[in-house]
């Protein structure tokens, strides 16, 4: 008898291309088929096959009070009793705004909208039309939603001409954005010294989370900041992973720099599909009906998100991220010295309630270390872990994320999984 995930999957996979609506979820990299979910509560999943798993990729990083987590719940509930959409203002977005700006004082104003791909996408359009300039300038392996500009890699060695990623973005596009090596300062002087009157913005996950956990380097940040104030441009974060994870007050807390905007979602929708982008009134005070820079959402500032989104930030400030930080610390390591004691080259970063263990000896801090690890044994980790009842990201080159419901039990099973993993 199949299982009913792979029921699922077989349904699926006629309706929906390659079976998922976001492609990572296939397991392709990994080289299984995925499960299908039934419920989730705390640090815990179950599928549709009764199979319980502790969750580490808790849904790519929203649910850090853990799943089904009471207050946003009764919070959401309560919302969507009294409706679940008006398409005209309502108190919880002014909360949500008011609460965002008082943890991060940099975004004086705030516009929500539905996805971290939309927070983005509209931030890199506010800066153009302040700037009045067309380029941007990201770092390779740094993801910024699906947007047609962030879709682009390096063409044959020639780092500042930028052809797609993938078919369906024009060439004219991809062609304004420009690239640099993630930890690089003088890559990035090296771009601003030939494009310095046209580069609208430089937009960085200030902790990269996308290719595995990449920290940045000392004064990597810093350099950034002086670069951008020199040349007129905006600096952005891309905070959609790190706000309210690597501190309460994101990246931009964390590292002492502050960016010109800023962009938020997975945390701040409590699980719910949220994204917002802010920063300097002045420089907001372009977005339309303000000034002449275009952006609306008939579904922004949905109600049950924003209830949803408070008690997810209430509950956060309640809690005590060192503690979490130091316990992150101390399981990964382990994690990292038990695979080194079945002989594998392991690479670990770790950053708060975020860790990657990379299958190779190099360091990591750019791109092209990442690629270096072992996407074949990362794929048999992945494999077996999930048959002990382990759910990690189904790509070595993602994070791990731990949650305040993550438990010292959790920790502890999971250890002992990764004890009986063979590679
Ligand atoms: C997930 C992510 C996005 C895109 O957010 P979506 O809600 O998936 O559209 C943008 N930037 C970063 C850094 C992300 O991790």
């Amino acid at each position: 008898m199949p299982s009913k995930s792979a029921a699922y999957f077989e349904r699926a996979a006629k309706v929906l291309p390659g079976g998922v609506n976001s492609p990572v979820r296939a397991c392709k990299s990994v080289g299984c088929e995925p499960v299908f979910i039934e419920r989730a509560a705390g640090s815990r999943m179950w599928t549709v096959d009764g199979l319980e798993l502790i969750d580490y990729v808790m849904s790519w990083g929203p649910m850090l009070l853990g799943h089904a987590d009471g207050s946003v719940r009764e919070a959401a509930v309560a919302a969507l009793d009294k409706g679940a959409s008006f398409g005209a203002p309502c108190p919880d977005e002014v909360e949500l705004a008011e609460l965002i700006r008082s943890i991060m004082p940099s975004m004086e104003m705030v516009r929500m909208v539905s996805s971290g791909t939309e927070a983005t996408m509209s931030a890199v359009r506010l800066a153009r039309g302040y700037t009045k300039r067309d380029k941007v300038l990201k770092f390779e392996g740094c993801y910024h939603g699906h947007s047609d500009g962030f879709l682009v890699s390096a063409g044959s060695g020639v780092a500042t001409l930028c052809i797609p990623g993938t078919p369906g973005v024009p060439d004219a596009i991809a062609a304004q954005t420009l690239l640099a090596p993630y930890n690089d300062l003088a890559a990035v002087e090296a771009r601003f010294a030939a494009h310095g009157a046209d580069i609208a913005c430089v937009i960085i996950e200030p902790v990269a989370g996308n290719v595995g956990l990449i920290p940045p380097a000392r004064g990597f940040l810093e350099g950034l900041r002086e670069i951008c104030t020199k040349y007129g441009a905006l600096l952005i974060f891309d905070e959609v992973i790190t706000g309210f994870r690597v501190a309460l007050g994101g990246a931009q807390a964390r590292f002492g720099v502050t960016p010109d905007l800023t962009t938020l979602g997975k945390i701040i929708g409590g699980g719910f599909p949220v994204g917002c982008y802010g920063g300097r009134r002045e420089i907001m005070e372009h977005i339309a009906p303000c000034g002449p820079v275009y952006q609306a959402g008939t579904l922004s500032g949905n109600p049950v998100a924003m209830a949803a989104g408070l008690a997810t930030l209430k509950g956060l400030m309640q809690s005590d991220y060192a503690a979490l930080e130091a316990r992150t610390k101390v399981f990964a390591e382990d994690m990292a010295e038990l695979l080194r004691a079945k002989g594998q080259p392991v690479t670990l970063n770790h950053l708060a309630s975020m860790f990657t263990l990379f299958f190779t000896d190099t360091p990591v801090t750019d791109y092209e270390a990442a690629k270096t690890a072992n996407s074949a044994t990362y794929g048999e980790f992945y494999r077996q872990m999930r048959g002990f009842g382990v759910n990690l990201a189904p790509s070595g080159f993602e994070c791990a994320f731990t949650s305040f419901a993550h438990t010292d039990a959790d920790l502890r099973k999971t250890l002992d999984a990764v004890r009986q993993v063979r590679l």
